[in-house]
């Protein structure tokens, strides 16, 4: 993913303080490329106000006079509508846009659209989209201010950027592979016997004890390491359990 290749555009915004707080949605989140086609009115001191310190955002914005202007080198292009489907179109919601986005943005340029405060966007502009975004909200009032829309659909790609960098982060801090499945099958035999040697377990009824176990097991992940420490934890335990195979004296 790369977020220089997101642009938010703007189309014909009224309220100035609205383009302010969009910028300070974008910065917040690590977006920078803002487009405003036809703002109604730009510069303006409730813009700068509203933008805090994202004024670099609000003062980096290409003002342009049509929407053509402002995504002609976009190759992907989502408009983001307060309505379902006004028009039979592919639609997704932020989360399911934000993973598309995100993959294509490693290779071409992507331009999301937001619309009038009053009016949205309008079906011809609609048309112009790829794919349509819809941000789930109650029946009863569907309609967010444009700052907030902006919020959540550059949140949804802050989080996929993040759980990005995270795993990548994880995987390689990690100071043991994870086990594998043939040691984990090892480890639930050893397991089940360790059970019955010390009577926890009866083979005749054994219930769902080790479907129970196993997917304890498995919602840890255990690596080789933690893996080792439990099977001789087990081999221990083993020593001092009463076996019924004559070995034991008493
Ligand atoms: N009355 C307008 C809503 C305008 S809100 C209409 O019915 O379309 C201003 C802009 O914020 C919208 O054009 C859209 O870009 C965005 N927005 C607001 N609510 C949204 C929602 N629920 N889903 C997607 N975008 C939304």
């Amino acid at each position: 993913m790369n977020l220089d290749n997101i642009r938010i555009v703007l189309v014909n915004t009224s309220h100035p303080g609205n383009i302010g707080g969009v910028a300070r949605a974008m910065k917040n989140m690590g977006l920078s490329r803002l487009y405003l086609v036809e703002p109604r009115q730009y510069p303006h001191e409730k813009a700068t106000w509203r933008a805090a310190s994202a004024l670099d955002v609000l003062e980096g914005a290409v003002v342009t006079g049509a929407l053509d202007e402002a995504i002609a080198d976009c190759q992907f292009v989502v408009g983001t509508s307060a309505r379902g489907r006004r028009i039979p179109w592919p639609l997704l919601d932020p989360r399911h846009c934000a993973e598309r986005v995100a993959d294509l943005s490693g290779r071409e340029q992507v331009a999301i659209l937001f619309g009038r405060e009053d009016r949205g966007l309008t079906n011809e502009e609609l048309k112009v989209c790829n794919l349509h975004l819809n941000i789930p909200t109650s029946a009863h009032y569907s309609s967010l201010n444009l700052a907030m829309a902006v919020q959540i659909v550059c949140y949804e790609l802050r989080m996929l950027l993040d759980a990005d960098r995270l795993s990548a982060a994880e995987d390689a801090q990690w100071d043991a592979a994870f086990a594998t499945r043939d040691n984990m099958e090892r480890f639930y035999i050893h397991l089940e016997e360790t059970l019955i040697d010390i009577g926890f377990l009866d083979p005749a009824a054994p219930r769902q004890l080790m479907a129970r176990l196993r997917r304890l097991y498995s919602r840890v992940r255990l690596d080789e390491m933690e893996l080792n420490i439990l099977r001789g934890i087990l081999t221990e335990t083993q020593k001092f359990a009463p076996r019924d195979d004559g070995l034991k004296v008493d």
